[in-house]
């Protein structure tokens, strides 16, 4: 099987040229920052990075390029998405992903397993997947039922369909620098692009502080910034005085896990604060209990420090589906690009 061709580096399919900032100061965000006055006190209000409609033009582009591909190669990105158990988060994960693969124009399958089954039956679809010509991405969707062995599944996945970035093999040329050569996953992605649109492409002489080591999301995120030239430091469970390093960072990326962990007074002044936690908390409203999504960030004190900030939820989570079907084209593109040898 012939593997990814360089293609566009880590934006998946998405090409924005070589040294173009792209831009979402101008079409991503709906709210600039401001000053207002509050009682004798001057608050800023950060520049609101609005993931959903970041992700709504790059959208308009995959769908472009999916279409050029049919037209021009007959072909038809196919993404499969295989939902094993009955989880209610993953079940929304796994239909806003098909949702945005058809409205893109690809291919969408998704496989749905009880959670009771066997690890070989997985496996044995995922071998079928690997060698189905109509699909170029394979991603299992994350956290498995406990009697599944993770690791096993997403290292079956070919590389070359490895959407997701898990297998080791991608993982290993992110770490060392290959962006254009691999699949970088797909939430730093998304991450990056907003900072880039916030910074540029060059993060020289910037520091970045990333909270959080986990290998979907802290390890990549560092990889990409450390190779935007920034000076990187990743913080986890076992930091100590993690505030004190977090208000060193001209970018905050938090991806905990914990409910507004991240306050006011860790923040630099100005700093990009780029929150990927999804934490489903409770409030009383009326009286009434509902549930409510809120970010590792407190987004009410962040934001009156910050210079730019995602909001929770309508930030990360917008991007990472989108560089999930940029992640598919690239990888359809690449057996366009293999045919023509
Ligand atoms: P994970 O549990 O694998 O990793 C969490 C990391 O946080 C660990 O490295 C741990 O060391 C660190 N950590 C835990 N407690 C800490 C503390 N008190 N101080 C400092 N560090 C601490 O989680 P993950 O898969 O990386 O996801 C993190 C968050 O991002 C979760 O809320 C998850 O739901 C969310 N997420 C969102 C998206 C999206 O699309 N927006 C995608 C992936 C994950």
């Amino acid at each position: 099987m012939v593997y990814l061709p360089a293609l566009h580096g880590y934006h998946g399919a998405l090409s924005f040229g070589p040294g173009v900032k792209t831009t979402s100061r101008k079409s991503g965000v709906v709210r600039s920052g401001s000053r207002r006055r509050q009682g004798n006190l001057t608050m800023t209000s950060a520049t609101l990075l609005d993931g959903k409609t970041r992700s709504a033009e790059l959208a308009a582009s995959i769908t472009a390029g999916a279409a050029a591909l049919l037209r021009d190669h007959n072909i038809k990105p196919g993404l499969a998405v295989v939902l094993i158990g009955a989880d209610p988060a993953s079940q929304v994960y796994v239909r806003n992903k098909a949702r945005m693969a058809e409205s893109c124009g690809f291919h969408s399958l998704q496989h749905t397993f009880a959670a009771d089954t066997p690890q070989k039956e997985v496996l044995s679809l995922i071998d079928a997947l690997n060698g189905d010509p109509a699909i170029h991405g394979i991603l299992v969707q994350l956290p498995l039922p406990d009697h599944l062995d993770e690791q096993q599944v997403t290292q079956h996945i070919a590389p070359e369909k490895d959407v997701d970035g898990f297998h080791f093999q991608n993982i290993g040329k992110l770490a060392a620098g290959d962006t254009e050569h691999t699949f970088v996953p797909c939430t730093p992605a998304g991450c990056m692009l907003m900072i880039e649109d916030q910074h540029g492409k060059d993060l020289s002489g910037l520091r970045a502080v990333v909270i959080g080591r986990s290998n979907i999301v802290g390890k990549p995120m560092a990889s990409l910034l450390l190779k935007a030239n920034a000076t990187v430091t990743i913080c986890h469970s076992r930091t100590s005085d993690l505030p004190a390093v977090a208000r060193t960072a001209d970018i905050l990326v938090a991806a905990v896990g914990r409910a507004e962990m991240v306050r006011g007074d860790w923040i630099k002044s100005g700093a990009t604060v780029i929150d990927v936690g999804i934490n489903r908390t409770e409030v009383i409203v009326n009286g009434e209990t509902r549930s409510r999504l809120v970010g590792d960030v407190n987004f009410e004190e962040v934001s009156k420090v910050a210079g730019a900030i995602t909001p929770v939820p309508g930030g990360v989570g917008p991007m990472t589906i989108i560089m999930l079907m940029s992640n598919t084209l690239k990888s359809a593109r690449a057996i366009a690009a293999a045919r023509q040898v």
